[in-house]
Order: structure tokens, then sequence, then C-alpha cells
């Protein structure tokens, strides 16, 4: 009997099923909607445009029921849309919310933020809408505004069901024609849905591509009620890990969606010698689900090319393609596929730089891979570098009893597909085989809160790599630091919000200037700040308060923080709980102190410096500024250089650069660079 499992539900379908409930007019049910981080941020987002959004009583865990008012019915919101991760939510968000009359920015994680959006932008704008880049151009956070729009043909040069998407939620949400061509078909998720809500979408092959177009937008919008279909490219995963670690056996998909345009994975299975069966169950919404049954050959896998034409149906599992083509018997190659460089990271660079560290002769092209396969035992520790889908696929290849291989920072996982290590466990313990039952929950997210502890009774952990960034104001450190954290999926330390967070409570507690000096350490005892880690995160507390990022940035704050920080004994107070957090695979601290006084044996020391000026502008923009004036920046300069001058002057741990810490001149230099730079130390380190 096969081995049988349901998978969490298709974020994809998800996302698209939010945003057009948002869109309907009147009630629509999404059961297991609610997902991963993804929906979660989709929904919040909807929610702030002025959609109804909430559990309905009695459902599962994921159920959500959305009231949407109509086409156009959305309002502006309050804040800054905050997507998280999800490329899928910002990039159709924006072609929605470029059909109202509104303005709003959308913002993304650091991941996020370095994804392409012009593809989206450029013809958004060609319809009327206006988009503008508040920080890089071309990036995230951007602003849309929308309005009355009018019809286009838009040629898409990339097969991305995003941009279609995008274009097509503009068309009907502004009721006006609109038609997307692109070179080969991709995931049509969101045609099918504007079809179960009661739009005509016409498409077919045209000029050698593929063609979508909605010439008569409908006036509404009808709501829908919908099981969201389990997620194939979740089952894809563990069918490499079943294909890879149990040669002879039968593992059984049960629930999944099977659009085509999906599963061009299980093409590629069968090239490989693998025997793969659909069965087609029902349809729901017009996608179709229902199981998939692999028998894992006993034989070794079969190289194969995949090229061009069928990349948009398996975009997602190519880096599983990789992982097989391991283990094949002979040299695979994957063409036409540089989309792959702009996805959660560069996948081709991350696959062949993981494939070469546990020993497999793996190179990049410029659109694909080339993957000789091996027999010989593969071993070795290897980085999802903040991507979901290669930490799957290498968890995937240590299914192989022939593997070695550990994901040091899995945890990645587990945004997409909750559960994913314990079904990994389960599969290869044999554990429950033969019964449905280890479905993951939909909708039990990942369990970031619960996985909070408190540090000051934790101890440090001697085989953490600490890597210590320290600098002056605005050098450069806090966007650098995240991002080295998060590549290298190391906790990041900001000691800055330490002494941010004494500051904040002193304020809260309506303590003036005057009282700084007689801070005794019985009294900044009583403050009870902690530092809790949620997932890689700090959060802080003060007396059991948490006191957010915005609070700990207020003017107030700024105004008395270095006074604060020049304390003996707050900097005594704060030191356990910053040597506490080197736990884990890594730590990313950045402060003025780090390498000298807190970590001074760290890994890898960083100092960085820029010019004032250039520090000033960056601090200008970033608080929101547009275009600041020569008077402005001089004054913020001005401002942060008397920061300095008290940092580096006071007694207790000043402002200086260790001995051993490498200097970095951030002025010229671009944060990707000086990432790179620091990944590079980290990596010799390493290996030393
Ligand atoms: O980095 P950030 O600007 O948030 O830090 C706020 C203040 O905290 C700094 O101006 C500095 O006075 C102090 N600080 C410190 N030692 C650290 C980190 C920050 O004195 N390691």
């Amino acid at each position: 009997m096969p081995w049988r499992i349901a998978v969490p539900a298709d974020k994809s379908i998800a996302q698209r099923a939010l945003i057009l409930s948002a869109m309907a007019s009147g009630e629509s049910l999404l059961r297991g909607a609610l997902g991963g981080l993804d929906t979660r941020s989709t929904a919040a987002a909807l929610a702030a445009l002025g959609a109804e959004v909430s559990r309905p009583g009695g459902g599962g865990p994921g159920d959500l029921r959305i009231f949407g008012r109509g086409l156009g019915s959305w309002s502006a919101p309050d804040g800054v849309l905050e997507l998280g991760n999800s490329g899928t939510g910002a990039r159709l968000l924006a072609g929605a919310i470029a059909a109202h009359p509104i303005s709003a920015v959308l913002a993304g994680d650091r991941s996020l933020s370095r994804r392409p959006m012009a593809r989206i932008a450029r013809p958004l704008a060609r319809m009327g809408a206006a988009v503008e880049y508040l920080e890089m151009p071309g990036r995230l956070p951007m602003r849309v505004t929308g309005g009355s729009l009018a019809p286009l043909v838009h040629e898409s040069s990339v097969a991305s069901a995003q941009v279609k998407s995008s274009l097509l939620l503009a068309g009907v949400g502004a009721g006006v024609p609109i038609e997307v061509r692109e070179p080969t078909r991709s995931r049509d998720h969101t045609e099918r849905l504007l079809e179960a809500m009661g739009a005509a979408v016409a498409e077919g092959e045209a000029d050698g591509g593929w063609r979508v177009r909605v010439p008569r937008p409908p006036s509404r919008l009808e709501p829908i009620e919908l099981e969201i279909p389990g997620d194939f490219s979740s089952a894809a995963s563990l069918v490499t890990a079943w294909v890879l670690g149990r040669p002879g056996d039968a593992i059984e998909v049960r629930g999944v969606g099977v659009n085509p345009t999906r599963t061009g994975f299980l093409g590629v299975l069968s090239r490989m010698g693998v025997s793969v069966e659909v069965a087609e169950r029902e349809r729901r919404a017009g996608e179709a689900v229902g199981e998939v049954r692999v028998w894992a050959p006993s034989e070794r896998l079969r190289p194969v090319e995949v090229g061009r034409d069928e990349v948009p149906a398996l975009i997602d599992e190519l880096p599983l393609v990789a992982v097989l083509a391991a283990r094949a018997e002979g040299v695979t190659t994957i063409t036409g596929a540089g989309e792959l460089r702009v996805k959660e990271s560069d996948r081709l660079e991350t696959l062949a730089r993981n494939l070469q560290r546990v020993g497999v002769a793996a190179e990049e092209t410029p659109d694909g891979l080339v993957v000789e396969g091996t027999g010989r035992r593969l071993w070795g520790e290897v980085r999802s570098f903040g991507d979901h889908r290669i930490a799957m696929a290498f968890g995937a290849l240590n299914a192989d009893p022939g593997c070695s291989v550990e994901v040091l920072d899995g945890e990645v996982a587990e945004v997409s597909y909750p559960g994913f290590w314990r079904a990994l466990a389960r599969m290869r313990s044999g554990e429950g085989g033969g019964s449905p039952s280890q479905a993951t929950a939909p909708g039990a997210g990942p369990e970031f809160d619960a996985a909070a502890e408190d540090t000051p009774e934790a101890r440090p952990d001697p085989d953490c790599l600490v890597v210590a960034i320290d600098g002056a104001a605005a050098s450069g450190k806090s966007t650098t630091s995240r991002e080295v954290a998060e590549l290298l999926g190391y906790r990041h330390l900001d000691s800055g919000a330490l002494y941010r967070a004494v500051a904040a409570q002193l304020v809260a507690d309506g303590m003036g200037e005057g009282a700084l000096g007689e801070m005794t350490a019985e009294w900044v005892n009583g403050l009870a700040i902690q530092l809790l880690w949620k997932g890689g995160r700090m959060e802080l507390r003060s007396r059991g308060r948490r006191i957010a990022e915005s609070e700990r940035r207020d003017e107030r704050v700024n105004a008395i923080v270095s006074q604060v920080a020049a304390s003996p004994v707050v900097r005594d107070y704060l030191l356990p709980m910053q040597r506490t957090s080197a736990k884990g695979p890594g730590l990313v601290a950045e402060g003025r102190d780090i390498g000298t006084v807190v970590f001074p044996d760290a890994a890898v020391k960083v100092f960085l410096q820029a010019d004032a000026r250039v520090r000033a502008t960056r601090r200008l923009l970033q608080r929101g500024a547009r275009r600041p004036s020569e008077a402005e920046v001089g004054a913020e300069a001005a401002k942060l250089l008397l920061r300095d001058r008290r940092d580096a002057s006071r007694a207790a741990a000043p402002l200086r650069r260790a001995t051993d810490a490498v200097l970095i001149d951030t002025t010229a230099t671009s944060p990707s660079e000086q990432v790179r730079m620091i990944v590079e130390l980290v990596r010799g380190a390493r290996s030393s």
C-alpha cells in the first residue's frame, strides 16, 4: 500500500482567491486559505484596504470569510502595506490597487525588496497608474496611485504569472479591456478564478506565445466558496524525498491541485525513470484536484534536459530537479530558467553553490544549470540563503541514504510549508505509512511565537559564529547586518535597539534629561528589560510591555539615547543579554562596541564608515524625505557628527574600530557589495 499524505493549501491559489474575493460583491468563504506567512500578510493588507476579513465560526484553523463591496470599493490604507516575503501578494495587489482612485505604499522584507517590480510598474503606468519607488529604482517600497485606467495590450518579455495576474486584476478592477501576451504559458490560477467568479477570459496560442484577454470585463465579480487545493509544489518536495529515499516504494499525495500549468515536474520525473500517475477527482473553482501517485525506481535515475518551454510549468520545482539530477546517472542540463535569478534567492547561484559544497559537480550558466549526477556519498552543510525552496530541496536530498546533508538554516521551509521537516522525518522513519493522517493542518502557521525563549537564562553557544559589525550612526550597519543575517540564517542582534528600549522606557515613565545623571544599577534593574528571540528576530520588553520599533525610534528617544548609552550602569546591565544572544549557527551583532567589548573574540569583525553627508542623506531618505535639500543634509550631518563625537568620547565602551576589524568604507559601496564582502569573510572564517 502506498504511503499516503496530504499537504498544506496552495498559497498561489489562496492569495489570488483572497484578493479576488475582496474585489467581489458579497461574502466569500475560503477554506484553508490562511496557511503560511504570505497569505497572512496579503489578508492583512486587504483588511487595511477596507475589505471585511474575518474567521468564520466553527470552521477550520485556516478558514477565512471575506466580504467584498464590489469592484472599485477599496479605500486608501492608513499605513504601509507590509507584504513580508510575498511577491505574489505585492505584485497582484499593486495591479488591483491601480484600479482604485487611491494611493498605497507597498513594502516587503529584505528578500522581497530585492525582487524586480518594474515588470508590473511599467505596464500599470501605461494604463494610467502612477508608481513611485521610495528607495531603489524598480524595487519595493513603492507607492501605487490608481484611478481610471486605459485598456492595454501588454507584451511581457517573461512568462510570469504575477505580471499577467497583476494586469488582469487592474483591467478587471477598472472595467477596461486587457490583454497580456507571454512567451510561454505561465500558471493560470487567476484566469480560472476569474471565470469561476463570472468574468469571461479568452486565451490561446498566438504568435508563438500565449495570449490571455478579458475583452469585456464584468460589472461585478461573484463571491465564491472554495476549499483551497493542496499545494502541488509542497507535494513535489515530499515526492522528491521519497524518490531519493525509498527506492521500490510508492507514495500517494491526496487532495492536491493538479492544474497542468503547475505539474510540469511530473513530466520531468517520468523522463528520469519514475512511474507517475495522476487521478483527477474534482474541480474546485475551475481547478483540477486529485491524487498523485509515484513509484520510486530501484535503479539510478536518468539525466534529463529541461528547456525554456517547459520551465514555466515547473519553475518552483527546478530546485528539486537539480537535487534529483545530483543523483542521476549522467549530466542534466536546465536552460531558459533565468527567472530563477530573481526569486527569493538567486536560485541558480544558490543551487550550484550548495551542490558543489556537498560534492556534486554543478555549474550555473547565465540562464540555467548543468549538474553531473553521482552515486558517491554526498555530505556537508548547506545554507538556504533565506529561500524556502532551497531549504526544501536540500532537505529532500538528505532523504537519500547515501547523503548526509545538513541545511543549517532550514526553518525558512516552514514559512511556505508548515510541518515540512516533521513530514520528512516521518517519511524517513516510515511512521504512519498508509494513513493520510499525517497531513499538516492547513493554517497551522509557522510557530514563531511559540519558539520565543527568554535569553537571560540561556547559555551562550560556543559553536555560534559571531559576526561583529560596528560603525557610526547611519554608516549602513543595520541594512547590511540584517541582510547578512538573513542570507546566512543567523540571528540578528541590533544592540542599538537595547539602548533605545531603555531610553524609550524612560520617556514612557516621564523621566526628563535631568534624571539621566542619577541612574543607579538598582534603578536600571527596575526597568526589567527583556530581550526575546522569535524566529531569529528580537523583541524587546520592559516590565513585560512590548517596546515596538516605532517607539524606539521616537524623536524623544533619539534626543537622549546616546546619553543613556554613555552610562556605565546601563552598559553593564545590557552586556550579558547581548552575549547570551550568541546561540544557534551564528549571530550577526551590530553596534558600536561589539568587536571591542561585547564579543572581543568574534570570528569576523567589520567596521563600517562613510562620509557624514552621505550618511545624512541616507537617514533623511529612510525617514521618507524625497529629495533632501543641501541645507537639510547639512543639518542632519551635523547632528550625526555630534552623536558620533558623544559615542567616541565617552568613557564607557567608546565607539572605535577594533584593531582586528576589517574596515569597509560604505560611501561608495552598495549595500549588496557590503553584504557580499562580509559573507565572504564569514565563509573564510568558517572554513578555517
Ligand atoms: O544604532 P542606533 O543608532 O540605533 O543606536 C542608538 C544609540 O545607542 C547610539 O547612538 C549609541 O549612542 C548607542 N549604542 C551604543 N553601543 C552600541 C549600540 C548603540 O552605545 N553597541
